[in-house]
């Protein structure tokens, strides 16, 4: 049952973090996208086509996430400023880890992660991770625990081994270190198992594989129960990824999570309103902080045409077309069903705020929204929100010529129309500026 030969090595793993579960086909989309590329990618996924998305935690969320679930963790708190930390670590108890929080890994070689035995070394420390540059990432939050005495380091995840359509669970006496190491250096060092949903992993079935892996005598009943408890997380959590790296035994024979990486199934939100907490908005650019307010689905992109579109697949198309004509999109917008006045207000005034926007294309098929509520939509948002950039329509669908007669009157310069999509394409792309 371990020791699984065809499970394939690294796939694509979670980009910010080097020392990511060995996956097997796992993925993850951060939402903190660095490149056009995952930015584009999010539009995709969010649009519900070919991937899913993913939240990547940061490590205090993902232990206080493990705790949920009766993970072990070490006492300990978030602080944003040196003062915080120190009222966190006389909370904590003496000597404390400072651990700088960023979505990236190596962060105890780069200096991200300190001990300190009082407040003056906190105060010190503190000081110098809050603001460091981390692999490009800048550390605005500090973890802050009581520190353990390490007896030994192991490695435990769970993920999806998308190819066997099974759980994975991945154990190894040898962590603390980079698993892709190990797993070059000292493949048999990783014990595996999958694990079938239907049967849930067994505390008999985590025993052997703690043993398996070689795991410290002393260890090995916590680090089943663990292992237990982890899977829940992971199952009931709608983890795409749960992984404690290092898993440490103390020098008093307790086991618990040192670390912690959890990547979200962003698909699964619906059912866990707690999530809610995790969205800290520190990653969102201006424009997508704007738009979550108003409760768009809105993925800023760098491009000069936004986009307004009926409906994840045509928002997508539209985007498609733009490129396709030779233009770039500044957004992707879903506005939904529900394609009322405000929401078309709510959608300009977001558009409006991102200065690279030239044209903004309005891409419009009705079906179950009407394209006469909409064209009264755009009417309404147009006497509320003063826009910058002008905008081409094409209308199509349910009542179309309705929706249409109501915008003649207002068609000027600035608001344009025209009869397909390709052609409004052309027109937003030429009003943008032409082709890049
Ligand atoms: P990463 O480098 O970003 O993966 O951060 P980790 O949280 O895994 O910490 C890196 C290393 O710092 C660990 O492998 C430990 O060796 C060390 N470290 C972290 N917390 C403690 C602690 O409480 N006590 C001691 N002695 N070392 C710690
Ligand atoms: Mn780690």
């Amino acid at each position: 049952m371990t020791g699984v030969s065809d499970v394939p090595s690294r796939g694509v793993g979670p980009t910010w973090l080097p020392s990511s579960a060995l996956d097997a086909g796992h993925r993850a989309t951060p939402i903190n996208p660095v490149t056009r590329t995952n930015q584009e990618n999010d539009a995709r996924s969010s649009a519900g086509t070919e991937r899913e998305q993913s939240v990547d935690l940061y490590e205090y969320q993902g232990k206080q996430y493990f705790a949920k679930f009766g993970i072990p963790i070490s006492p300990g708190g978030a602080a944003d400023t040196v003062d915080e930390a120190v009222a966190q670590a006389d909370a904590a108890g003496y000597p404390v880890v400072v651990k700088a929080q960023v979505k990236v890994g190596g962060r105890g070689k780069a200096g991200g992660i300190q001990l300190a035995d009082d407040a003056d070394a906190v105060r010190r420390h503190a000081a110098a991770i809050l603001g460091m540059d981390i692999h490009g990432h800048t550390v605005r939050r500090l973890w802050i625990e009581n520190a353990s005495d390490i007896a030994r380091e192991y490695y435990a995840s769970f993920t999806l081994d998308r190819a066997a359509k099974l759980h994975l669970c991945m154990v190894s006496a040898k962590g603390g270190v980079e698993i892709e190491e190990v797993a070059a250096t000292d493949p048999d060092a990783i014990s595996r198992l999958h694990v079938d949903p239907v049967d849930g992993l067994s505390e008999q079935a985590a025993a052997a594989l703690v043993a398996d892996a070689g795991l410290d005598d002393e260890a090995r009943p916590q680090a089943a129960a663990l292992l237990v408890k982890l899977y829940h997380c992971y199952v009931e959590g709608d983890c795409d990824l749960a992984e404690i790296n290092p898993l440490i035994l103390t020098t008093d024979g307790r086991v618990h999570a040192l670390d912690a990486k959890v990547t979200l199934d962003d698909n699964a939100a619906y059912r866990h309103p707690e999530w809610d907490d995790f969205a800290g908005d520190e990653e969102l650019d201006e424009r997508e902080k704007l738009a979550r307010e108003k409760g768009l689905n809105y993925i800023g992109l760098s491009g000069s045409v936004g986009i307004i579109a009926n409906g994840a697949g045509l928002a997508m198309s539209t985007l498609d077309v733009v490129t396709q004509v030779g233009g770039t999109a500044a957004n992707f917008l879903d506005i939904g069903g529900g394609a009322n006045a405000d929401v078309m207000a709510a959608a300009l005034d977001v558009i409006n705020s991102d200065a690279a926007v030239r044209a903004i294309f309005v891409n419009i098929f009705g079906g179950i929204t009407r394209v006469d509520e909409v064209a009264n939509g755009v009417v309404e948002a147009l006497r509320r929100v003063d826009i910058r950039s002008p905008i081409v329509l094409r209308l199509d669908g349910t009542n179309a010529e309705a929706g249409r007669a109501i915008l003649a009157e207002h068609l000027s310069e600035k608001l344009v129309m025209e009869p397909t999509m390709l052609a409004a394409a052309r027109r937003a792309v030429a009003l943008a500026g032409g082709e890049k």
